[in-house]
């Protein structure tokens, strides 16, 4: 029997790699992204997690390539249905941080373009590709349920001045989630939003102090820093299929720090 197949992008650390981990323990054939692949690091980025994802008998498909570039994205989509058919599910996970925060009165519209490409333009057409490819394969009548996740972040309901641009392109995602989780549930394909709170990566590394002290302070209910494994298990929920009657839902996975509080 065929194995159903997950597209993560981002899937060489981090979150994304969290991710391709536990859809691998479910029996998913992954096709992982990011920016690059160099043989010469076969212990490290996406080499590294295919050997890992293998050691579940599935199958891993690096793919390497900037996701706000559309020839890029078209050559993702091509490797992904060459090497597999199908794609089940979608985790638009990759994104970046700001190369230098600024104050929103100084920032750049060289920083500007830059996140809003590989934050929201890349999602929003690799989705577009994607979803296409879902509906016809819907179309055909066989049994298929397919779905995407769009990972955000608190920052897409929390203002940051001096990081503006990665909180709107956050909170553009949010709509995104919206617009097709309307526009795909006529065909049976769910669409979810997975809104992290503060996740132990090499994104946030260079804030860990920072954290370290809010965390303790009291900053969220639960009081520790997230881990990859805490968002891969609610993006393993979806793929399993227990949210089937939930599209457009945002799962929040913050430890509780989009509560208000008194
Ligand atoms: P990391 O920086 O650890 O990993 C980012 C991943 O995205 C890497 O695989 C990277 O590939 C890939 N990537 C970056 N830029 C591009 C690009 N232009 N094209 C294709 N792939 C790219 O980040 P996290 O795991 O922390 O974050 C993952 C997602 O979760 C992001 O969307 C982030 O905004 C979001 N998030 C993270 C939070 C956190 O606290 N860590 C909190 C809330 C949301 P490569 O290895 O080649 O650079």
């Amino acid at each position: 029997m065929r194995k159903p197949v997950a597209m993560i992008t981002g899937a060489s650390r981090g979150i994304g790699r969290g991710i391709a981990i536990e859809l691998a323990k479910q029996g998913y054939d992954i096709i992982g992204t990011a920016t690059k692949l160099t043989p010469e690091d076969r212990d490290k980025g996406l080499f590294e997690v295919k050997d890992r994802v293998e050691s579940y008998a599935v199958n891993f498909v690096p793919v390497a390539g900037d996701i706000a570039d559309p020839e890029a994205r078209k050559r993702l989509l091509q490797e992904a249905f060459s090497a597999f058919g199908r794609v089940d599910v979608l985790v638009n996970n990759a994104g970046v941080g700001l190369l230098k925060r600024l104050d929103i009165l100084e920032t750049t519209e060289e920083s500007y373009d830059r996140v809003m490409n590989i934050n929201l333009k890349g999602p929003f057409f690799l989705t577009q590709a994607v979803a296409n490819q879902m509906i016809r394969q819907v179309k055909q009548g066989t049994e298929y349920a397919p779905s995407v996740i769009f990972i955000t972040s608190i920052s897409s309901h929390t203002a940051s001045p001096n990081r503006a641009e990665y909180c709107v392109s956050k909170a553009g995602i949010s709509m995104m989630t919206k617009l097709y989780a309307d526009r795909l549930a006529e065909y049976g394909i769910g669409v979810f939003e997975i809104s992290p709170g503060i996740i132990a990566t090499d994104m946030t590394s260079v804030v860990k102090d920072k954290y370290d002290k809010l965390i303790a302070e009291g900053l969220t209910p639960i009081k520790r820093w997230g881990q990859p494994e805490d968002i891969a298990k609610a993006v393993g929920a979806i793929a399993e299929g227990r949210l089937d009657f939930s599209t457009g839902q945002v799962i929040n996975v913050d430890g509780g720090f989009h509560l208000r509080r008194l």
